[in-house]
C-alpha cells in the first residue's frame, strides 16, 4: 500500500510513501520494546529532560512543521503555527510536572507502610486522525514517553509527512531510537499490531466505527485503551448572554480548523427571547468569513481535508434540507480559488433541522452550524442531550443559577461558560456516551498508561 500526501487546496501531490513490509513492522516493534527498556532504565529525570528538549525542537522548527500541516490537511497557516505552539506547551507541561505526577504516593494503613508506585507499561499504539495532526499525537505522546512508555503512531493515511515529522521531533529531542515511531500502515493492519504481545495498550482519536474496532480488539486482548471519538457539541445561548461574546464564540467554535474538530460547536440552542438578535448577527458574521488560500494572511477558512470529508458534510446538509431545514447562509460546495481543484466548502448555517434529519443526531464534520430556538433552559438541556455524543458543551449566560443547572444537566465531558470549548494541557480532556472513555491531558493523561502498583511493607 502506498500513502500519498495530497494538498487539499489544489490537489498537488507532495510525496508518496511505501508501507513497511511485515518484517519491517516486526523490527519496529522490537525497537519499541528495546527503547522502552532504555527509557525505563534512564529514569524520569532523563525523560523529562528529553521532553523539555522536544518543546524546544518544536519551537525551533515551528514554521516548517506548520507548513507541513497546512499543505497536508488544509488548516490555515496561522492555526497550524498555533497548533505547533500548543504542542510545545504540552511537552513543556509534562517536562515540568512529569516527575511529580509519577512520584510515589504514600498511603497510611493499619500496620506497616504502603505507597502507590507508577510504572510504565511498554509500547502503546496510537491511532490518530488528520484534523489536528500534531496536537492529537503530542497530547498522547508527551505524557506517555515521560512515563517511560514508547509510542507507535498509526497516523491517518492522508498525513504521512506529519507522522514522519513527529518521529523526527522526538528523535532530535534525544529520545532513544524507537521510542516514538511512525508506522505508515493502513487501518487493516492495526488489529495485528494491537494483538501483538509486545504492544501493551492503545489510544485512538477518530470516528465511532474506528473506535469500536480498536476498542473491541483491545477488550479482546485485555489491554487498556483510551477512546476520544466524535462529538456534536451544543452551545446554549440564554437571554442574559452578552451577544457579542456569544456570536464571536459561535463563529470561532464552529469554524475553527475549517469546521473539522471533535469539539467544534455544532448545534446552537438559542432562547426564544434572543433568538432573532443572535441569528441576525451570527448569519452576518458567518457570511463575512474569508474562504481562500490557507497560507495567505487574512484567510479564515481553507479547504476541507479530504473529498470524502467535504462530501459527507454536504450529504448531511442536503438531507437536512430535504427534510425541511432552511439554509440561512453558505453551506455549499464551492469552486474555491484554485480553478476547481481542491475540496472547498462555504461555511454556513441551517435553521429548522427536524428530528428525522441525519444531522439532528449525527456529527456534522464541516463548517455548518445548526440553529435551534428553545423556550427555556430545561428544553435547551434536553435538546443538547438528545444525541448519542457527549464530548463538549457550552452555555452563554450571566445567571449563576443557569450556569450551575447547565453544568449539572449537560451530558458531556466538558462545559464551558461564556467561552468556547478548548483543550488545555492542564485540564483533563475526554467524553462520555459514544464520545469515548478515558481522559487525556493533565495528570489523568499520564495515568492512562501506567501501572499504579500498590506496594505494602511490614
Ligand atoms: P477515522 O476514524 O476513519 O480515522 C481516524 C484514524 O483511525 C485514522 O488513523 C484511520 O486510519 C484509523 N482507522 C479508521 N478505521 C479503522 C479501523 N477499522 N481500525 C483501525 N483503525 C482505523 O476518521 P476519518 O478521518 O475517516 O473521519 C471520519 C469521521 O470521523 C469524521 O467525519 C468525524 O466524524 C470523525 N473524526 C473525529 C475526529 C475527532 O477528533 N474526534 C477526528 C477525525 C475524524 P486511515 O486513515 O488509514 O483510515
Amino acid at each position: 500500500m502506498t500513502m500519498r500526501s495530497v494538498n487539499p487546496a489544489d490537489e498537488t501531490v507532495h510525496g508518496t510513501y511505501e508501507a513497511p513490509s511485515d518484517a519491517e513492522l516486526d523490527a519496529a516493534l522490537d525497537r519499541s520494546v528495546d527503547a522502552h527498556h532504555a527509557l525505563r532504565a534512564a529514569g524520569v529525570r532523563a525523560r523529562v529532560a528529553s521532553m523539555g528538549e522536544a518543546a524546544r525542537v518544536i519551537e525551533r522548527r515551528r514554521d516548517e512543521l506548520a507548513a507541513i500541516m497546512t499543505e497536508e490537511m488544509g488548516k490555515t497557516l496561522a492555526s497550524a503555527k498555533a497548533e505547533a505552539d500548543k504542542c510545545a506547551l504540552a511537552c513543556r507541561y509534562y517536562a515540568e510536572h512529569g516527575e511529580a505526577f509519577l512520584a510515589d504516593e504514600p498511603v497510611t494503613i493499619d500496620e506497616g507502610s504502603a505507597y502507590v508506585a507508577h510504572l510504565p507499561l511498554g509500547p502503546i499504539l496510537a491511532v490518530m486522525p488528520w484534523n489536528f495532526p500534531f496536537w492529537q499525537v503530542v497530547r498522547f505522546a508527551a505524557p506517555a514517553l515521560v512515563a517511560g512508555n514508547t509510542g507507535l503512531l498509526k497516523h491517518a493515511s492522508n498525513v504521512p509527512r506529519c507522522a514522519l515529522a513527529l518521529e523526527s521531533v522526538f528523535e532530535e529531542a534525544g529520545f532513544p531510537e524507537g521510542a516514538f515511531q511512525a508506522l505508515l500502515i493502513g487501518s487493516k493492519r492495526v488489529e495485528g499490531v494491537l494483538r501483538d504481545d509486545r504492544v501493551k495498550g492503545a489510544t485512538l482519536t477518530g470516528s465511532g466505527p474506528a473506535g469500536s474496532a480498536v476498542a473491541r480488539t483491545a477488550g479482546d486482548e485485555i489491554k487498556p485503551s483510551v477512546m476520544e471519538l466524535g462529538g456534536s457539541d451544543a452551545y446554549l445561548v440564554m437571554p442574559s448572554a452578552d451577544l457579542d461574546v456569544a456570536v464571536a464564540a459561535a463563529v470561532q467554535g464552529r469554524t475553527q480548523n475549517n469546521g473539522q474538530s471533535c469539539i467544534a460547536a455544532k448545534r446552537f440552542l438559542v432562547h426564544a427571547d434572543v433568538y432573532d438578535a443572535f441569528k441576525q448577527r451570527f448569519v452576518a458574521a458567518m457570511a463575512a468569513l474569508e474562504v481562500g488560500d490557507p497560507k495567505a494572511e487574512g484567510t479564515d477558512i481553507g479547504p476541507l481535508s479530504l473529498p470524502g470529508t467535504r462530501d459527507d458534510a454536504d450529504d448531511l446538509v442536503q438531507d437536512a434540507i430535504r427534510a425541511g431545514a432552511k439554509r440561512l447562509t453558505g453551506a455549499e460546495i464551492i469552486e474555491g480559488p484554485c480553478g476547481g481543484k481542491g475540496y472547498w466548502y462555504r461555511p454556513g448555517i441551517l435553521e429548522g433541522v427536524t428530528p428525522d434529519a441525519r444531522a439532528y443526531k449525527e456529527e456534522l464534520f464541516g463548517p455548518v452550524a445548526l440553529l435551534f430556538r428553545v423556550p427555556s433552559l430545561d428544553a435547551g438541556i434536553e435538546l443538547a442531550n438528545a444525541t448519542d455524543f457527549g464530548l463538549g458543551s457550552a452555555i452563554f449566560t450571566q445567571d449563576e443559577g443557569e450556569m450551575q443547572t447547565a453544568v449539572r444537566g449537560l451530558e458531556a465531558g466538558a462545559t464551558a461558560i461564556n467561552r468556547i470549548v478548548a483543550s488545555d494541557p492542564r485540564l483533563p480532556f475526554g467524553g462520555v456516551k459514544t464520545s469515548g472513555y478515558g481522559r487525556e491531558l493533565a495528570r489523568d493523561g499520564m495515568m492512562a498508561f501506567v501501572n499504579r502498583k500498590t506496594v505494602t511493607r511490614l
